[in-house]
């Protein structure tokens, strides 16, 4: 059996700035201002890290922040549900060719890992025109501040609800930005970085993952690297 545990911004989706909208939207109603968001680099962090940046710069304690998240989840989620059917959000070149071939490998358990909310991620992926409902497993960003202790929760909630025993030896986590490679790393996973997001290829390659595309269009590579023994 394999895990393979996909990031969603730049790997599988492209969300054109919506997500961020929301982000923003949800600071203004929670704390009255942004922070220093349009100066920000969010590629590749978990929304609680985000927020927590955002608002200790400009002043807010960090207890009171971690408090007021679960409001912030929701707000992003309310926002995210009146923008995201109007914005031009779109799967990443090759992902729903090779999301369909892996919904017939029997060996394979799909799940998510991510920085974004628990409530935000599904709802990028339908945006996208991608049913979350075929990722098995999901840790998200609302599970930990930082994205280095998200695989082992992951394993641990594949193996819970598989019945497997799953672990950094037959898991993938594929991702596009230098966190993903350094959180696999974190979780002795193998790493498969795509330059698909906001990195590019000579970029991530300095990060030494195990397996490094420029996209996921050649489905037949991309499987046979993914389910590689
Ligand atoms: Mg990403």
């Amino acid at each position: 059996m394999r895990l393979l545990l996909f990031d969603i911004d730049g790997t599988l989706i492209r969300s054109q700035g919506a997500g961020r909208e929301t982000l923003a939207y949800a600071l203004e109603q929670v704390f009255g201002t942004v922070g220093p968001l349009a100066d920000y680099h969010m590629s590749g962090k978990t929304d609680p890290r985000i927020v927590l940046d955002l608002m200790t710069a400009v002043g807010f304690a960090p207890d009171e922040i971690t408090t007021r998240l679960p409001q912030v989840y929701e707000l992003m989620a309310a926002r995210a549900r009146e923008i995201f059917p109007h914005r031009d959000m779109h799967p990443c070149p090759g992902v729903p060719e090779m999301l369909a071939t892996l919904h017939h490998h029997e060996g394979v358990v799909l799940g998510l890992l991510t920085g974004n909310a628990h409530l935000t991620a599904p709802m990028k992926l339908s945006a996208a025109g991608i049913d979350p409902v075929q990722f098995k497993v999901g840790v998200y960003g609302s599970d930990a501040l930082d994205r280095n202790l998200l695989p082992a929760i992951g394993i641990e909630r594949a193996n819970q609800l598989t019945g497997h025993e799953f672990s950094g030896y037959n898991t993938v986590i594929i991702g596009d930005t230098p966190a993903d490679i350094l959180c696999a790393r974190a979780g002795k996973v193998t790493a498969v970085a795509v330059a698909s997001g906001w990195h590019s290829a000579a970029t991530l390659a300095k990060y030494q993952p195990d397996h490094l595309f420029e996209n996921l269009a050649d489905t037949q590579t991309v499987i046979e690297t993914l389910l590689a023994k």
